[in-house]
C-alpha cells in the first residue's frame, strides 16, 4: 500500500479547518480550498487560534506550531488539488452543492487519489456515483472539534474497494484517531442516534417541558453527557442539524425524524449557534 502524503481539504468552515490542522500536525502537506479568500482566511484564523491554544497549554512548541502552519497552503481553485493523494470534502451539507463540487474534483484529481466526504448524513454511495471512480470513494466522518475528538466514522459506499478502505483506515490511524467502520445508511451510526436526541430536546423546549438551561443540565448530570443536547446543537450548527434531520426524515420515511418547528424557526432567523453568535443560547458575550 502506498503511503498517502498530500491531502486536499475542501471547505474551511467548522470542520474543514480542523481537518486541515490535524493532517498538517501529522506531517501531511495540506491544500485547503474554499470559495473565497474571505472564507479561507476565516479558516486559517481558526487554525491559528487552535495552535495558539495548544502552545499555551504546552501541548506543542512554538516551532511545531510554525511547522504545522507552513504545511497548510490555501487556495480558491479545486484544480490545485490535482496532485493530492487524498481529497477530503467538508463543504455545506447540501447534496446539490456537493454534486457540483464532486464533478469538478473528478475532472482534476489524479487517477489513484482517494476521495473522501466528511458528510454527516448524505449517502456515500450517491456521492460516489457523482464521480467516475466509486471504488476510490469513501466516507471519512470526523467529529467536532476535530483536533480533540478521537473518533473517525469510516463509511463504505456500495462500491468502495477493500484497498480504499484499508488505506483510509491506515491514514486515520496515522492521525492518532480511531477509525470505526459503518455501512452506508442515512446518518450512518453517529447522527442516526444523536440527531433524534437533539430534536427531542428541541421539542421539549418548544412544548415548555423545561427551560433550555434545565434540559441541558438534566441531560448532563443525569446521563453523564459532557454537554447538553441544546448546547451541542449550537456547537454543531443548527443549519447542519436541520439538514441531517431532513435527510433522516426523507430517506428513512419515519415521522419520528421530522425536524422540530422550533429548530426550523431558529435556522430561518439565521440563529445557527456558535458560528453566528446565537442559537438555543446566546454566545455573544
Ligand atoms: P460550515 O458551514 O462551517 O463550512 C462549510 C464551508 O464550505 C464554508 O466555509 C463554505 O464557504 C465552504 N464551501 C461551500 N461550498 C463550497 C464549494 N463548492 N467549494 C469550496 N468550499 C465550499 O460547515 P461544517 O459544519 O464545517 O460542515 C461541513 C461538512 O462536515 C458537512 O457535510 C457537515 O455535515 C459535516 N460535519 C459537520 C459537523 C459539525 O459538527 N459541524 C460534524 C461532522 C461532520
Amino acid at each position: 500500500m502506498t503511503e498517502l502524503k498530500t491531502v486536499g481539504v475542501i471547505g474551511a468552515g467548522t470542520m474543514g479547518n480542523g481537518i486541515a490542522q490535524v493532517f498538517a500536525a501529522n506531517g501531511f502537506d495540506v491544500t485547503l480550498v474554499d470559495t473565497s479568500e474571505e472564507f479561507l482566511s476565516r479558516g486559517t484564523a481558526a487554525i491559528e487560534k487552535s495552535l495558539a491554544r495548544l502552545v499555551k497549554k504546552e501541548k506543542i512548541s512554538e516551532d511545531e506550531a510554525t511547522a504545522i502552519r507552513a504545511r497548510v497552503a490555501g487556495s480558491v481553485n479545486v484544480s490545485d488539488l490535482a496532485g493530492c493523494d487524498l481529497i477530503v470534502e467538508a463543504i455545506t451539507e447540501n447534496e446539490d452543492v456537493k454534486r457540483a463540487l464532486w464533478q469538478a474534483i473528478d475532472a482534476v484529481a489524479k487517477a489513484d487519489a482517494i476521495l473522501a466526504s466528511n458528510t454527516s448524513s448524505i449517502s456515500i454511495t450517491r456521492l460516489a456515483a457523482m464521480t467516475s471512480r466509486p471504488e476510490r470513494f469513501i466516507g471519512m466522518h470526523f467529529m467536532n472539534p476535530v483536533p480533540i475528538m478521537k473518533l473517525v466514522e469510516i463509511i463504505k459506499g456500495h462500491d468502495t474497494s477493500a484497498e480504499t478502505l484499508a488505506a483510509t483506515v491506515e491514514t486515520t490511524k496515522r492521525l492518532g484517531k480511531i477509525p470505526v467502520e459503518a455501512n452506508d445508511y442515512p446518518g450512518f451510526v453517529a447522527n442516526r442516534i444523536l440527531m433524534p436526541m437533539i430534536n427531542e430536546a428541541c421539542f421539549a423546549l418548544m412544548e415548555g417541558v423545561a427551560s433550555a438551561e434545565n434540559i441541558d443540565e438534566i441531560m448532563k448530570l443525569g446521563m453523564a453527557h459532557p454537554m447538553g443536547p441544546l448546547r451541542l446543537a449550537d456547537f454543531i450548527g443548527l443549519d447542519v442539524c436541520l439538514s441531517i434531520l431532513e435527510v433522516l426524515h426523507s430517506e428513512l420515511g419515519d415521522p419520528k425524524y421530522r425536524p422540530c418547528p422550533l429548530l426550523r424557526k431558529l435556522v430561518a432567523a439565521g440563529h445557527l449557534g456558535d458560528k453566528t453568535g446565537r442559537g438555543f443560547f446566546d454566545h455573544r458575550s
